[in-house]
Order: C-alpha cells, then sequence, then structure tokens
C-alpha cells in the first residue's frame, strides 16, 4: 500500500533501530539521486519511490520488506577484510558510485582543511601517516566531525578499523557495498534509456520528465512522435477557468524548447491578463520564471511571451522583462566615441524609475568604461518598438507559411 515519505522514514527508523549495520535513515526522505532513477539505497537494497496523488512516497511493502533485512543483516566484526583507499592522485579521476573513492574524497578534504590551520608544507596533507591518513589528520578528528560521510545509507566511518598496516572492514559490509557500486551503476544506466527507442541520454537526469506517476525517460525524438506541437489552443483563455482545467499540458509537447513532453500551464502575471501563455516543460517554466530576463529574451524567449493575448493586445511585455529589453537595447546601441565593439553590460541596481548599466569595452589599454540611465518613460516606448518588431517577425512567418 502506498504510504507518504513520512510514514516511510518513521517505519524503516522503527524496523532499523537495533540494526548492527549503522544507518542513515533520513536519506530516505533526502532521496539524494532519485532524479536519476527513482530509488533510494541502503548499501545494495533499493526502496523504489512512488508518486501518488501528486505526492512522493513508499509502497509499505518495500519498507518493510528492505528494513527486515537491514534489521537481520549479521555484521562480524571478526571476520575483516582489507579496504584499499584511492591515493590522492587517482582520486582526481574517480566517480562517485564507488564507496572507497567517497571515503578517501572526505579523508583528503578534512586532512587538507587541518594542513592550513597548522601552516604545513605544500603537499604533506596527501601523504598518508602511520595511522592510515593523510597528513596530520587523526582518527578522533576523522570520526569526531558532525557528518560522517554517508554512502548508499550507510556510515562507512564506523565500518572501519586501522590494523597498524591496513584498513579493514567486515567482509559482509565490503561485499555489500561493491554489489551496491554495481547495483546503482546499473540501474542508473536502465533509467538514463529513452522508454520507447532505447537511445541513452547523455547526461545523468536528462530526459526525465514527471508524470503523476513517477519520472518517465523520453528522447526529444519519441517526445515529439508521442506529443504534439501546442498550437494556441488555449489562446485568450484565462489561467485556472474551466476551459483550461479540461486540457491537461501533458497533452502536449512543450511551447518553449519543443524537446520534452510539458508538465504545467504557464500563464500571464500581468494584472488585467492572468492568459494561458503555453504548455511548459519544467526546466523551460524555470528559465521563463526565474532566469535572467535578457538570456530569455536573447534566446528567444519574446514569441513566447507574447502568446498572451493581454500582451499582444498592448504591445508590451510581463514587467519581469522590460529590464531585458532595455539591457538589450543598451547593448545593442551604446558605443564610445567612433569604437564599433559591442561593450559589455552589466545591470546596476534599479532605482525607482530607472534603470543603470555599468558599459565595459576591452579591447582599449586603458580598459573604457562608462555607465547610462535609462528611465522608466523611455524604457515603457522600448518595450513597445520592441514588440511591435517580435509581432512583424511572427506575422512574416505566418504569412511565409501560408504563401
Ligand atoms: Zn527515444
Ligand atoms: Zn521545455
Ligand atoms: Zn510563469
Ligand atoms: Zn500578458
Ligand atoms: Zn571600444
Amino acid at each position: 500500500m502506498f504510504t507518504t515519505t513520512q510514514g516511510a522514514h518513521a517505519l524503516f527508523a522503527d524496523l532499523t533501530e537495533n540494526a548492527g549495520l549503522p544507518l542513515a535513515h533520513a536519506e530516505l526522505r533526502r532521496s539524494p539521486r532519485f532524479q536519476q532513477h527513482d530509488h533510494v539505497f541502503f548499501g545494495d537494497l533499493a526502496l523504489r519511490r512512488y508518486k501518488h496523488n501528486n505526492r512522493w512516497g513508499f509502497d509499505d511493502r518495500d519498507v518493510r520488506r528492505v528494513g527486515q533485512l537491514l534489521a537481520d543483516m549479521a555484521v562480524d566484526f571478526d571476520d575483516v577484510v582489507e579496504v584499499r583507499f584511492p591515493a590522492y592522485p587517482e582520486l582526481l579521476n574517480g566517480t562517485i558510485l564507488n564507496w572507497r573513492h567517497q571515503v578517501a574524497t572526505w579523508m583528503y578534504h578534512l586532512a587538507r582543511k587541518q594542513q592550513t590551520e597548522e601552516d604545513w608544507g605544500l603537499d604533506s596533507w596527501k601523504v598518508i601517516g602511520a595511522n592510515g591518513l593523510p597528513g596530520t589528520l587523526t582518527w578522533e578528528m576523522f570520526v569526531a566531525v558532525g557528518n560522517q560521510p554517508i554512502v548508499a545509507g550507510t556510515l562507512p566511518l564506523q565500518m572501519l578499523r586501522w590494523s597498524g598496516q591496513s584498513w579493514l572492514a567486515p567482509r559482509s559490509y565490503v561485499q555489500m557495498m561493491d554489489r551496491w557500486q554495481e547495483r546503482e551503476a546499473e540501474m542508473t544506466a536502465t533509467f538514463r534509456t529513452c522508454c520507447s527507442c532505447g537511445a541513452q541520454s547523455p547526461g545523468w537526469g536528462q530526459w526525465r520528465t514527471p508524470t503523476p506517476a513517477g519520472y518517465v525517460t523520453r528522447c526529444p525524438e519519441c517526445s515529439a512522435a508521442a506529443f504534439p506541437a501546442y498550437t494556441g489552443q488555449l489562446d485568450g483563455v484565462l489561467y485556472d477557468s474551466p476551459r483550461q482545467r479540461r486540457v491537461s499540458p501533458r497533452d502536449y509537447l512543450c511551447r518553449l524548447c519543443g524537446l520534452m513532453q510539458a508538465s504545467v500551464w504557464d500563464h500571464c502575471h500581468t494584472e488585467g491578463h492572468g492568459f494561458v501563455r503555453g504548455p511548459l516543460c519544467m526546466s523551460c517554466n524555470t528559465s521563463e520564471g526565474v532566469g535572467f530576463a535578457d538570456r530569455f529574451l536573447r534566446e528567444g524567449g519574446a514569441e513566447y511571451l507574447l502568446q498572451c493575448r493581454g500582451c499582444r493586445e498592448e504591445r508590451t511585455l510581463a514587467s519581469r522583462f522590460h529590464a531585458g529589453v532595455v539591457h538589450l537595447h543598451v547593448e545593442s546601441s551604446q558605443r564610445h566615441g567612433r569604437c564599433r565593439q559591442q561593450p559589455s553590460v552589466r545591470a546596476l541596481d534599479d532605482e525607482p524609475g530607472v534603470y543603470r548599466y555599468a558599459l565595459r569595452c576591452a579591447s582599449h589599454t586603458p580598459v573604457r568604461q562608462w555607465t547610462v540611465a535609462v528611465t522608466a518613460e523611455e524604457a515603457v516606448s522600448l518595450v513597445g518598438a520592441f514588440v511591435d518588431g517580435v509581432l512583424a517577425e511572427m506575422r512574416r512567418g505566418t504569412e511565409g507559411l501560408s504563401a
């Protein structure tokens, strides 16, 4: 049965209270790598997260099964094997899905912090001492640090002993962590695979689309084949109106990037507008909502913003993009003397009623620097002219199509 993340966490903490294996059960709430594969690992045991009524949680049978297995696991500190940690230079090209690598990274990190305090020679913090630890790091400091490294939901430092020659850990723990590395790597590869054509996404967490049932991995080609492009079906419809609520954004491709299935209806927040602009994927919704306004416009976002009927009719843009228009204008119009170089433009803090910019042309010695100010009044007419240009471009686009 579905149980919420909080419920699952309480149940899991209860079941594993007396487990011999030291666990960081709060990882269940944090789900550190769920965007890659929907699972939380405790050692080599994986718990799958599900989405139910738009809330994330777990199947309580999974929680009971994994919790019980961990509670019953015997850790024999008399049956130990050697653990070899990578030396400093090897660390630089390691992977996060390697528990020896993660522990060693932590060791060197602490040793380096130690070194700056005691003002040691340059590279001594990379050298392993008689206690098996680098630099001046002692075992007491290593384990005393409040936040011990958590690897696959376990606390590896509590498993380690220094014999005088080498690091030792219970055989069962070492075997379990080695299986974890393989399992999580396999799982990451599986979840990187497009659900329709089997292509591998270029990076972890890419092509992942949230749906009511969890994440789905789908490549841009398969997304374009599965979902129609949005062509203004809800043009002029108010957000949160009965008409909008009857249509799901998931029935369309994202109106901005056209690469992913959409997740949300986006609308214009300008007072008196409130019109639907289009269906967006999560990533495009974020760049429209909080990304840099000038970058959004530079990447062709104005045509999208004008999907709001109110903005089109009033020849304006949502206010957060006005500064972006002024920024682009200053960049394209400001030159000093006869220099033809485009200066770099940095927005200064807005004063009420004026936009101010620092400009810099680096192709001279000394570098030329100056500032400009644009009043709110000028900004309004710049936005109007900018919108006229974009609307004319859009009309040419439709005429081109019908010709
Ligand atoms: Zn595909
Ligand atoms: Zn998108
Ligand atoms: Zn928005
Ligand atoms: Zn609008
Ligand atoms: Zn210049």
